[in-house]
């Protein structure tokens, strides 16, 4: 009889500079264990091409998400590269009740307040071998303008601080290798 796969924890957050890989790791890994999960975040960040509502995110205009902040609708929120970003709760609750395990693309203040109210959340900070591949990754994947890339890595050196706060740190370099790294961490 094959062996269910168990994962250590119910709640699994990656962290990294945008354009890592953080969403191509967390696709990989959603599709070959059909027991994990991601949380769907809602943005006010406008949709790049190819997203699609509900599926990459909830996209929101500004007036809405501030009335689901009011309502008490979120896990977490943070505004980062100049747009809200937010998990929530009932999207996690559904998730655990559904008896799976929820892998979260977040930024490093929402991964740090998901450990401060889920202790028993794993931390995975990604980081890409070195600075100069960050910007080719941003530029091969064509989805930000030069400015938006800017804005983009002049948050770094605060990602890189926070990243000491995290269970784990993992290098991007050979995305097989970071990937075979990622599940032995995860994998009970
Ligand atoms: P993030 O979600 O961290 O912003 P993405 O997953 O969108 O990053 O990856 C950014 C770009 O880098 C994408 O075009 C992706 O295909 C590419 N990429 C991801 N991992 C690697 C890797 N290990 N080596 C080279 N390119 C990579
Ligand atoms: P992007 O615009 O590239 O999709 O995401 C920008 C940043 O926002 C990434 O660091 C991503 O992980 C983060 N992010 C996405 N969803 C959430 C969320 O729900 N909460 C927080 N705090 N950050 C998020």
């Amino acid at each position: 009889m094959k062996s269910e796969i168990k994962f250590k924890s119910s709640y699994i957050a990656f962290s990294a500079p945008s354009g890592t890989g953080k969403t191509t790791i967390v696709e990989y890994l959603v599709k070959k264990y059909p027991h994990l999960v991601t949380s769907v975040s809602a943005t006010t960040r406008p949709k790049r091409p190819g997203e699609i509502d509900g599926i990459a995110y909830h996209f929101l205009s500004e007036r809405q998400f501030e009335e689901y902040i009011n309502k008490g609708a979120f896990l977490e929120y943070e505004k980062v590269h100049g747009n809200y970003y937010g998990t929530l709760k009932a999207t996690v609750d559904k998730h655990i009740s559904d008896r799976r395990t929820v892998l979260f693309d977040i930024d490093v203040n929402g991964a740090l307040s998901i450990k401060n109210k889920i202790p028993a959340a794993i931390l995975i900070f990604l980081k890409p071998p070195y600075k100069d591949e960050l910007i080719t990754r941003l530029k091969n994947r064509k989805s930000e303008t030069m400015e938006s890339i800017d804005k983009r890595l002049q948050r770094l050196s605060y990602e890189y601080e926070m990243s000491a706060k995290f269970d784990y740190v993992v290098i991007n370099d050979k995305l097989e290798d970071a990937i075979k790294e990622i599940e032995r961490i995860i994998i009970d």
